[in-house]
């Protein structure tokens, strides 16, 4: 028996990186994964196993939020649990940061999971069940990054925490994690033997960078029955960089 035998999944940014990895845990463990992107070559080939469902959704859309949650209801029935997982990231100093930039990075990272949970917590309070993982970043709790990106972290933190308070009565768990450097595409210009990560894996605890599995795990743990008194909890996945 799988953890999540016949729950039905959401999983944003759901094509690449950790939420791929997501995607193939969950169905390993008897999910049916409906992975929304911007990236129709990379659902094509998440979406080639029968558990999964390839949807184009842009996140910084309410028509698409509204027409998927709409399609997936239809089909399916429910929405058991929601992983706000894409993303995009800046490498810009505040100083180079445009406006443009500042609306872009709050549209996709911060729009994007609020109109997630606008969109979907509707449903799971008709259930009266619900598992959401928002997936923030290290840079929201530690004072790394003067950019858009931190900023619109910051953003995902604190709704994660607000929604978790608002929604419990209606048995809907909120909960949010924080990675720290992952091996993704994200990070793949990187280079790991660059100055800047020697040093950041020598200041790591753990003395390595993540990988999709390490976060997709902690993510799996949150969004299953496992954590069932858990809501409103800030998930660290940084191998201690933050705990210094
Ligand atoms: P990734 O680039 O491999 O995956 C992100 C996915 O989001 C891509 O498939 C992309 O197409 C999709 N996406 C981007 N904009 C979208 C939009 N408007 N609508 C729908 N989908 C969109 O990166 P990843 O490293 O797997 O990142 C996953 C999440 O983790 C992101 O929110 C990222 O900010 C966060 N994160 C990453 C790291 C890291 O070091 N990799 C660290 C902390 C947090």
């Amino acid at each position: 028996m799988g953890k999540f035998d016949n729950k039905i999944v959401l999983v944003t940014g759901g094509a690449s990186g950790m939420g791929k990895r997501m995607t193939e845990l969950l169905v390993e463990e008897g999910a049916y994964v409906i992975a929304a992107d911007i990236k129709k070559e990379l659902l094509d080939v998440v979406s080639q196993n029968d558990s999964v469902e390839g949807k184009l959704l842009n996140v910084m859309s309410e028509d698409d939020w509204k027409k998927a949650v709409e399609e997936i209801v239809a089909d399916h029935g429910r929405i058991d649990v929601l992983i706000n997982n894409a993303g995009i990231s800046s490498e810009k100093h505040m100083d180079e940061v445009t406006i443009e930039d500042w609306d872009l990075m709050m549209r996709i990272n911060g729009f994007g999971p609020f109109a997630g949970m606008k969109h979907v917590l509707p449903q799971m309070v008709k259930q009266q069940s619900g598992a959401i993982v928002n997936i923030s970043s290290y840079t929201a709790m530690v004072g790394m990054g003067t950019n858009t990106y931190t900023a619109s972290k910051g953003a995902v933190r604190a709704i994660s925490r607000a929604a978790s308070t608002q929604y419990g009565r209606f048995g809907i768990r909120v909960n949010a994690v924080f990675p720290g450097v992952i091996k993704t595409p994200m990070t793949e210009n990187l280079s790991e033997s660059s100055e800047v990560l020697q040093r950041l894996i020598q200041a790591t605890p753990l003395q390595r960078l993540g990988e999709a599995d390490d976060v997709a795990r902690a993510v799996l743990f949150l969004a299953s029955d496992d954590s069932s008194y858990i809501t409103g909890a800030e998930l660290v996945i940084d191998g201690g960089f933050s705990a210094q």
